[in-house]
């Protein structure tokens, strides 16, 4: 088997981003990658019920990336074509960093917007352009609101970890957001949870979504659990 012919180009990944996979050391996709992927690469809408652990973030930068396959890397657009939200400035890291990580083949242009950060830079990058935008939804209405975030070519949103953004209080900025960006584009959900409140964000900016469900690890008595949990106790720095 060559590099290229592992299972994620199975799953409709074009053969250099799933080499990027291999080297990576991603030898097989998750359950929520198999699932997510082909759904994503339909075009279908998604509302995923995922923990932080599984793979999800490949499970939808992924399609996301796929869409510049055969495109010519050397035409890049001035405004962003992906918006991904995330709750805090830590996930929103690390998400624009593992976009940027699969997205190497294409040189994909990748910006973290976070609150408390200088916004300057933000800006300047912006207007250098990007294609994915990795935000936290206060900070994206901010400059959607100065007009530096443009939405006008955004084919993808996606939602990560919905239930702990409307925790945060930022249903009104996400449901402002998602009534912002172009009708046709496509709306990715992933929460942990799915309480009433992100049912009904789902019923009224998702179309015709796909379910899918990841059940949490059970792990049988006597074992142990794949992910290894540690916690530390630190001092306060006072
Ligand atoms: P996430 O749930 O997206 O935060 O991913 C959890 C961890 O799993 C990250 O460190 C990823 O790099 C890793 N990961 C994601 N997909 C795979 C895969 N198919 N094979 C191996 N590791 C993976």
């Amino acid at each position: 088997m060559s590099t290229n012919d592992n299972d994620f180009a199975a799953l409709g990944i074009a053969p250099e981003l799933a080499a990027c996979l291999s080297e990576l050391g991603y030898e097989a996709p998750t359950p929520i990658q198999q699932q997510a992927i082909p759904a994503m690469i339909a075009g279908y809408d998604l509302l995923c019920q995922a923990a932080t652990g599984t793979g999800k973030t490949a499970a939808f930068a992924l399609p996301i990336l796929n869409r510049r396959a055969g495109a010519d890397n050397a035409v890049k657009g001035a405004l962003p074509t992906a918006l991904v939200l995330t709750p805090t400035r830590e996930l929103c890291m690390q998400v624009a960093e593992a976009v940027h990580r699969y997205g190497r083949p294409y040189g994909v242009r990748t910006l973290p917007v976070f609150g408390g950060q200088p916004i300057g830079r933000q800006v300047s990058a912006l207007k250098r352009g990007v294609d994915v935008v990795v935000a936290t939804p206060g900070r994206a209405m901010d400059l959607i609101e100065r007009r530096y975030l443009k939405l006008n070519d955004i084919d993808t949103v996606v939602l990560d970890e919905a239930d702990e953004m409307l925790d945060m209080g930022f249903a009104e900025d996400i449901d402002t957001i998602l009534t912002s960006a172009p009708a046709d584009r496509q709306t990715v959900m992933f929460s942990a949870t799915m309480p009433k409140r992100i049912i009904k964000i789902a019923e009224r900016h998702l179309q015709n979504p796909q379910s899918i469900e990841i059940p949490r690890e059970v792990v049988p008595e006597g074992e142990r659990p794949t992910i290894a949990q540690t916690a530390y106790i630190v001092a306060r720095p006072y």
